[in-house]
């Protein structure tokens, strides 16, 4: 190999976000093997929140905790399970800037719109989870607007990046409880121009979906604006 072509080599060697092996033909930033290992979201699933259960389940169910909290919005749905090279992409996007996966993640989003019902495809617009300005400053972008704004682009529906507004900046959720991650985001997103979600049909968009504290919150504040839907989409559900 010449030294040209061993720098060129070196300079765009791509690797796996999963598992740091050498990529070879593969698009995308993830190899064949972690690929395979990604799991689709799939039934049987709660019919309002979407979220997985083991084992089998006779017709519709819905879970303990929509049973509880009766969410605000209509219905969540995810398209991967928050695990794996799906976690490790998700965290690499989400805190490190990890914007060439972007193109996968959207990829994963536009498959699970295409098994969405006509109500989300006739959507009014697309909104996102919205970062605490300084959380924003930070970090330098908000992941859930990168991909509302990118899925936006794929399925030809308007996305409103500043539909909703985060008052205060919440500690990582991370580590909390269901009920501690409730009582965190309790109040905290507000619509600063009700006029534009009255009678609205609203996707919300967010990266990762985990007790649904948060995106029921966002959903709580578009009902009491006016909106007369919200249905949600992540990329994984934890
Ligand atoms: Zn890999
Ligand atoms: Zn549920």
């Amino acid at each position: 190999m010449s030294l040209s072509w061993a720098v060129l080599d070196m300079l765009f060697s791509r690797t796996c976000e999963g598992c740091g092996a050498a990529m070879g033909e593969e698009s995308g930033s993830l190899c064949w093997d972690c690929r395979a290992e990604v799991k689709p979201v799939q039934v049987p699933f709660c019919e309002r929140c979407g979220d997985p259960v083991a084992g089998a389940v006779v017709g519709p169910f819905e879970c303990a905790w929509c049973h509880k909290t009766e969410p605000a919005f209509d219905w969540a749905r995810s398209a991967v399970r928050y695990e794996g090279a799906a976690k490790t992409c998700l965290r690499r996007f989400k805190y490190n800037a990890g914007m060439w996966m972007l193109d996968d993640l959207t990829d994963w989003l536009v498959a699970l719109w295409r098994t969405c019902p006509e109500s989300v495809h006739t959507a009014d617009f697309l909104a996102c989870v919205p970062l605490h300005p300084a959380r924003e400053r930070e970090r330098g972008y908000n992941q859930a607007a990168l991909l509302g704004d990118r899925l936006a682009i794929h399925v030809g529906i308007p996305f409103q990046r500043r539909l909703l507004w985060r008052r205060k900046a919440t500690e990582t959720q991370t580590h909390l409880t269901a009920a501690q991650r409730a009582h965190n985001v309790k109040g905290v997103f507000s619509v600063p121009w009700p006029n534009r979600v009255r009678g609205a049909r609203i996707v919300l968009v967010d990266d990762v979906m985990t007790t649904g504290a948060t995106v029921n919150e966002c959903a709580r504040a578009l009902k009491a604006a006016g909106a007369s839907s919200v249905m949600v989409l992540t990329v994984a559900r934890g």
